[in-house]
């Protein structure tokens, strides 16, 4: 028999879903309607955070953050080069600046230590404002990015932003069922935006929220993600009558459509019992790979929940002389698809052509890219893959 491609991040879509979306399309009402207020009001009662805004991306999410949060030309936002390009891009898209910490080693995640000496040794805090004398721009806010969903070590992160004045805005892209010391990820921080990609443990095509305690930023995200028309205009051609607007902003075209919330309502449902599954996988996957030259992920630390949304090794390069690019063609061969999360961003063109950053500057962050890789892991997946995975993994490393 022939061996089915795995394809990495290939979503669980199930009949529940299918049925809501088909039954959407009949309903002559696809746009952003009745089914997008219910996923909001299931995402808002799930994470506990008192709004939250659907978008049709979380790249969308951010970048209204920042807006809201009055990040704008002349701004810096310290983030983490170890993460998706979308999160420094929300902070470029208004004219900020991203400034990029190292990372932890271990966790991959943005260091707090970090964030400390960077504004120690460039920064002036006087009368409430963090003034960036290297780089002549104010810092405004701290964008950290629960990697994998590991949650960051927000105590320490919460007080620096504390400590300086700053706003914390949460990228939760893989985060939806992390906890932190009793708080889900999504409302430690001051906003936050969640992500419903494809490949993300909540599905709805692409698709994100943004959630956050503070009623005027939901509000303006609400109005500044469709067009800037006011207060009302999602409803405007609903049986509840035609309605003016008014423009009060040149806003965005950021909307979710109802299409999107009816695969999200029955996704997230799920969300609770496909970690379990992942679990398992997870758990298969640290017995199967223990003597390999591989480093297996870190387990999550006390007090927190991890979302298990990317099983990542770290191929060790030193000692069998493969790359981890070369580990990545070998599976390919096998028909075992995997990830990269991520290439520092600091070592793509555009950030080093546009702020200067080069290999040297991070050396955690670029440990991590050189050798990280995200290994098949999907509420679809069954124990028989991750063994194949497991056993193909085995064969590389000792048929050399
Ligand atoms: C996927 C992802 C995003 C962007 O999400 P979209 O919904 O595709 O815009 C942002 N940050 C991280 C870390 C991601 O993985």
């Amino acid at each position: 028999m022939q061996t089915k491609y795995l394809v990495f991040g290939s979503p669980l879509i199930e009949e529940e879903e299918i049925q809501e979306v088909v039954e959407t399309l009949r309903s002559g009402w696809i746009g952003t309607g009745p089914k997008v207020a219910k996923f909001e009001e299931m995402v808002s009662d799930y994470i506990g955070s008192k709004h939250a805004v659907a978008l049709n991306s979380c790249t969308a999410g951010l970048h209204l953050s920042m807006l809201v949060l009055g990040v704008g030309p002349g701004d810096g936002v310290i983030t983490t080069p170890m993460t998706f390009a979308a999160t420094a891009n929300s902070i470029i898209h208004c004219g900020g600046r991203p400034i990029f910490v190292d990372v932890n080693p271990e966790t991959m995640n943005i260091e707090p230590s970090e964030i400390e000496r960077y504004i120690t040794n460039n920064c002036d805090y006087e009368k409430g404002v963090l003034r960036d004398r290297k780089l002549g721009c104010n810092i405004k806010a701290i964008l950290p990015v629960h990697l994998a969903g590991r949650p960051c070590d927000m105590d320490r992160i919460v007080a620096i932003a504390k400590k300086y004045g700053l706003y914390l805005v949460e990228d939760a892209a893989h985060a939806i069922e992390s906890i932190y010391k009793g708080r889900k990820i999504g409302t430690v921080g001051d906003i936050a935006s969640f992500s419903f990609y494809v490949t993300k443990n909540v599905v709805t095509g692409e698709g994100g929220m943004v959630t956050t305690d503070n009623e005027e930023w939901a509000e303006k995200i609400k109005v500044y993600a469709l067009h800037g028309m006011s207060k009302g205009a999602w409803k405007r051609f609903s049986d509840a009558g035609y309605k003016h607007y008014e423009v009060v902003y040149p806003g965005y075209k950021y909307n979710m459509m109802d299409i999107q919330a009816a695969l999200g309502i029955h996704q997230l449902r799920r969300v609770e019992g496909n970690l379990k599954i992942r679990e398992a996988l997870w758990a298969e996957y640290d017995k199967l790979l223990c003597d390999l030259p591989l480093k297996t992920p870190a387990p999550p630390e006390p007090d927190t929940k991890h979302a298990r949304h990317l099983y990542t090794v770290m191929v060790d390069i030193e000692k069998k002389h493969l790359s981890r690019d070369d580990v990545m063609e070998r599976l390919h061969e096998k028909k075992i698809g995997t990830g990269i999360h991520y290439i520092a961003l600091h070592l793509h063109p555009y950030y080093q052509q546009t702020y200067g950053y080069k290999r040297g500057d991070f050396p955690a962050a670029e440990y991590t890219s050189d050798r990280t890789l995200s290994l098949p892991l999907s509420p679809k997946l069954s124990m028989e893959d991750v063994r194949r995975v497991a056993g193909s993994l085995k064969e590389i490393f000792i048929d050399r």
